[in-house]
C-alpha cells in the first residue's frame, strides 16, 4: 500500500486552536449537528465546514448553539394551552362594526387594545391583543391564544370581555378618551356619554 493510498485515508485531526475567530464544537454540539444537518440546508453546510476545517466561526457556533436552545425550550418552558374566553359580545360588536363598514374594528378595553385582524391576513377572523404595544396573543374561536407573556393575561381578559361595553365606558370615564378610536373625548361628548358618538354609533352602543 502506497504512503498516497494511506493519506487518502486518514481524516485530518483538529489542530489546536488558538485564534477567537475559530472555535471548536463539543462533542455534544458536532452531535447535535450531525444529527440536525440532514434537509437542512444551512445546517449541512456548517457540518461541511466543521468536518473540512476542524473549527467554525463564533457565529457559527451561536447559530448551533441557538439551535439546540430551540429545541430544548418546549421540555423547559411548555407552551401555554389556549384557554376559554367569553368572547361572544365583542365577536356581536366587532361584527355590528363590520356591517358598518369598519374593516377592522378595534376596542380599548382596561390597559388593553383589541384589534381585529385584516381579512387578508392569515389570521383573518382573529382578534389581536396588544398590552402597550406588546402582542400578548389572540382570540380565535371563543379562545385565548397567548404568547408565554400573554398567558397570564386571561383572567383580567375574561372579566373585560364578559361585558366590553361596560369596560368600554370604564376607559372613557378613566381616561377621558373613546375606547374605541381613542380620540380624547370633548367636553360636552364626556358629559353625555364615555364613547364617542360617531364610533358608539359604528360599534352599535348607543
Ligand atoms: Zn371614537
Amino acid at each position: 500500500m502506497s504512503i498516497h493510498h494511506l493519506r487518502s485515508h486518514v481524516v485530518p485531526a483538529p489542530q489546536p486552536v488558538t485564534d477567537p475567530d475559530r472555535v471548536v464544537l463539543s462533542l455534544e454540539q458536532s452531535t447535535w449537528l450531525r444529527a440536525h444537518a440532514r434537509g437542512n440546508d444551512f445546517l449541512s453546510s456548517l457540518d461541511r465546514q466543521w468536518v473540512a476545517k476542524g473549527y467554525l466561526s463564533p457565529k457559527q457556533v451561536a447559530c448551533v448553539d441557538r439551535g439546540m436552545e430551540e429545541q430544548d425550550a418546549p421540555r423547559s418552558t411548555p407552551a401555554p394551552a389556549p384557554l376559554t374566553v367569553p368572547t361572544a359580545r365583542i365577536e356581536e360588536i366587532f361584527g355590528y362594526a363590520k356591517s358598518r363598514g369598519i374593516k377592522q374594528p378595534q376596542m380599548r378595553l382596561g390597559d388593553y387594545k383589541l384589534k381585529t385582524a385584516s381579512a387578508f391576513s392569515a389570521n383573518a377572523g382573529a382578534i389581536y391583543v396588544t398590552l402597550q404595544d406588546t402582542y400578548l396573543g389572540k382570540i380565535v374561536g371563543g379562545r385565548w391564544i397567548p404568547t408565554v407573556p400573554g398567558y397570564r393575561h386571561a383572567q383580567p381578559l375574561a372579566e373585560l370581555l364578559a361585558d366590553p361595553t361596560l369596560a368600554a365606558i370604564a376607559y372613557g370615564e378613566r381616561t377621558g378618551n373613546c375606547a374605541i378610536c381613542g380620540r380624547l373625548l370633548t367636553a360636552e361628548e364626556s358629559i353625555n356619554r364615555t364613547i364617542g358618538p360617531i364610533c358608539a354609533a359604528n360599534y352599535g352602543l348607543l
